[in-house]
């Protein structure tokens, strides 16, 4: 038997759970719980606390999102593309409208300090809308004459049904970054947010209905991806998944979807290189390598996890760049000096402790961070890392073959090109990678032989909406971004016309 306490205790829980916010599925226009009446907790990983809860679906609620979109399939694909375009912009300018309110919601599902979700995150997602609703309006197909005997014209077509999952780090931004080129291609979408950070996805909802976008074009199935995840991905009537989290979890996705030939776009994870010359801007480099170590937690799939610095400055390197990680303020998601924020959630917190252990236990030295951090205040509670700097590890170790995902990077010193190209090829991914040098050829050489998807050259993170973005290896599969994107969401046909 309970104690009355306890009894108690519960019956609180209930009372308060039922005042949460509930974030519902959007179907077909409208927000409706899931068919089992269930809900999953959300938290915000700054405090620790249940502050939502989502909509726990199954088969059942992608059935029904199933069926929205194929009804609003023939009246969208057939609308013209200006009027896609403009319901597209539209949206985009309610985004910008709206962006405080997102950049809070986003900040507090998500664990990301304020201002960079404001800064980065919703705008970015405007952008994916205003970018895609521009150049669908350009969008054209080839024609091939052959002579006197007639002529062949390409039409792209919209796939249909199409699914787009998407991953808890850059929730708004990745999750519009499927969506606006589907939709801007004439395809209906049953898009599922991760389960982790459904908050900005519920609220783009709202947005889309006072945008005019025709009822059942967009539908958002919320749950876990094991259940409502794997219900989208296996639908029959889903003809292409566009998918962005982890590997193993691409893997899966792979092995349901590609036996029912679906189209497949696959964005996983990344374990890249950042390699620093000694020739390089070194004032830039630091500051740049700061951000692309531990901007977002270091949960952004670009970020440089393995650091390799040429031997003549690694010493030098070593010092500033611990000093300046340790100036570094880990706190409060809203206060404007905290440069992190929270770890996304308790069970991906344990996940990076678990790597920083096994950096030790593999040998490795740990220059700064490596604890939990408790703030003072309300988020005594939350999930906080000290940013983390590992060095003495080889090309071997697990430490440094698996993604962390985190704000943990390791140092390595290197000699020749061969040497450190070499080991930025060593790990089984390939999305991204960093080159610091003022050698002209050099920088070529190295970007040439680097076995990666995506290459930055005395930068990192500078995003042209229209270039290819996508990795090799098992980073993924297809690229996204410009016309990619739009290629990815229709279907080729050739039509040959004979003229004798
Ligand atoms: P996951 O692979 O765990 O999940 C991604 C999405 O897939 C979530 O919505 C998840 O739902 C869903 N999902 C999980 N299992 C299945 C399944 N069997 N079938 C269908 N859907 C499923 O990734 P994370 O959310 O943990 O995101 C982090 C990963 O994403 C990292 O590996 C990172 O590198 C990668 N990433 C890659 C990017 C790129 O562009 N290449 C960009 C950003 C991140 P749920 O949350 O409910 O489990």
């Amino acid at each position: 038997m309970p104690s009355s306490a306890t009894q108690e205790q519960k019956q609180k829980k209930i009372i308060s759970n039922n005042s949460l916010e509930k974030i519902k599925n959007f179907i077909d226009g409208s927000f409706i719980d899931a068919i089992s009446g269930s809900w999953i907790d959300n938290i915000e990983p700054a405090t620790g606390e249940v502050y939502s809860q989502i909509a726990d679906s199954d088969e059942r609620d992608v059935q029904l999102a199933v069926d929205a979109a194929k009804k609003a399939f023939d009246s969208w694909s057939n609308l013209s593309v200006s009027k896609r375009g403009s319901i597209l912009n539209k949206i985009a300018e309610l985004i910008t409208r709206d962006q405080e309110k997102f950049a809070q919601a986003e900040s507090k599902d998500q664990g990301k300090p304020v201002w960079l979700a404001r800064e980065v995150d919703i705008p970015r997602a405007a952008a994916n809308f205003f970018y895609y609703g521009g150049i669908i309006q350009n969008f054209s197909s080839e024609t091939h004459a052959m002579e006197d005997r007639g002529f062949n014209y390409t039409l792209r077509q919209p796939v249909g049904v199409v699914g787009c999952i998407s991953p808890w780090n850059l929730p708004l931004y990745l999750f519009t970054w499927k969506i606006a080129p589907a939709l801007a291609a004439g395809n209906c979408v049953v898009a599922k947010p991760s389960e982790i950070t459904p908050m900005t996805a519920f609220m783009f909802a709202e947005i889309c209905n006072e945008a005019g976008l025709p009822k059942g074009v967009l539908n958002i199935v919320n749950g876990y991806g094991s259940k409502t995840g794997k219900a989208i991905v296996s639908h029959p009537d889903i003809k292409a998944i566009s998918f962005t989290g982890g590997t193993s979890t691409g893997k899966d996705i792979a092995s349901v979807a590609s036996p029912m030939f679906k189209k497949l776009s696959l964005e996983l994870g990344g374990k890249n290189p950042n390699i620093i010359f000694a020739d390089c801007d070194y004032e830039k480099m630091l500051e740049s390598t700061v951000q692309s170590s531990f901007r977002n937690q270091g949960e952004i799939c670009l970020c440089g996890s393995r650091i390799y610095v040429e031997k003549s400055i690694y010493e030098k390197f070593k010092k500033d760049f611990v000093a300046r990680t340790k100036s570094l303020k880990v706190g409060d998601p809203e206060s404007a000096d905290s440069y992190l924020g929270a770890i996304v959630s308790k069970q991906h917190m344990e996940k990076i402790f678990y790597y920083i252990n096994l950096a030790e236990e593999e040998g490795g030295k740990i220059l700064c961070g490596g604890k939990q951090i408790y703030p003072e205040g309300r988020c005594a509670n939350g999930y906080f890392i000290e940013p983390t700097i590992i060095e003495g590890l080889g090309d071997n170790c697990r430490t440094q073959q698996e993604e962390i995902f985190g704000p943990v990077v390791t140092i390595s010193p290197f000699e020749t090109v061969e040497e450190v190209v070499q080991s930025a090829n060593s790990t089984q991914y390939g999305l991204a990678s960093i080159i610091w040098t003022h050698n002209l050829n050099r920088a070529h050489e190295v970007a040439a032989k680097i076995q990666s998807g995506i290459v930055w050259i005395n930068c990192w993170m500078i995003r042209d909406l229209r270039t290819p973005f996508g990795g090799i290896k098992n980073s993924g599969v297809g690229r996204e971004g410009g016309w990619e994107a739009l290629r990815f969401f229709t279907e080729t046909k050739n039509i040959c016309v004979s003229l004798k």
